[in-house]
């Protein structure tokens, strides 16, 4: 457990905007911010890039505060499902063990309303943290924040970097950083591990 062994992963999904006209997507967005060295990953890519794993299906918590309905983790999840991923449950707004007051929510995918405690710049929707071994890449734990109104892909693009994808700017790509520019493309993120 060296802590310099092992990186955290701040993802500040999709830019500025409020759907704006094309120009504004030509700002400097939210960044892809995240503190490691992806040396090992080639700029260009034709296909998301993964740098993580779970070693055991993780469990979802949706915390009392999270501005996501039952329906919309449900279909989320299914949607990860579908591409062949699995879960081992979805608590929704129910969390006996504390997860959700959890530093370091091991084996689980925690979701929340992003608190004061918790920088976000201002023109991101929402935000993933997860935690890999730089040995293993085993995702050990993800929490992500949104902010109280979760747009359409929004959800499903979370979870995407909770299961270990970076962004992949392809237009129309799920894991677009840009929310704008993403949308319900799915290439490249089946499960090949099964
Ligand atoms: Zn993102």
């Amino acid at each position: 457990m060296n802590a310099t062994s092992r990186y955290i992963i701040r993802l500040f999904i999709y830019g500025v905007l409020m759907f704006g006209p094309v120009n504004i997507v030509t700002h400097p967005a939210a960044a892809a911010d995240y503190i490691s060295n992806f040396d090992r990953i080639p700029a260009v890519e034709n296909m998301p890039a993964r740098v993580g794993y779970w070693r055991h299906p993780p469990r979802v918590v949706v915390c009392e505060h999270a501005p996501v309905n039952n329906t919309q983790i449900r279909s989320a999840v299914r949607f990860w499902e579908n591409l062949g991923y699995d879960f081992h449950t979805v608590q929704y707004k129910s969390d006996p063990l504390g997860k959700c007051m959890s530093d370091k929510p091991k084996g689980y995918i925690v979701i929340h309303l992003i608190s004061s405690g918790v920088r976000m710049e201002d023109s991101s929707l929402a935000q993933t943290h997860f935690y890999v071994d730089n040995d293993t890449n085993i995702i050990e734990w993800a929490k992500i924040y949104f902010r109280s109104d979760i747009r359409n892909t929004v959800l499903e693009h979370e979870l995407g970097h909770a299961l270990g994808f970076l962004h992949f700017n392809r237009t129309d790509h799920l894991m677009n950083q840009k929310w704008e520019m993403g949308g319900w493309n799915k290439s490249g993120l089946e499960n090949k591990r099964r």
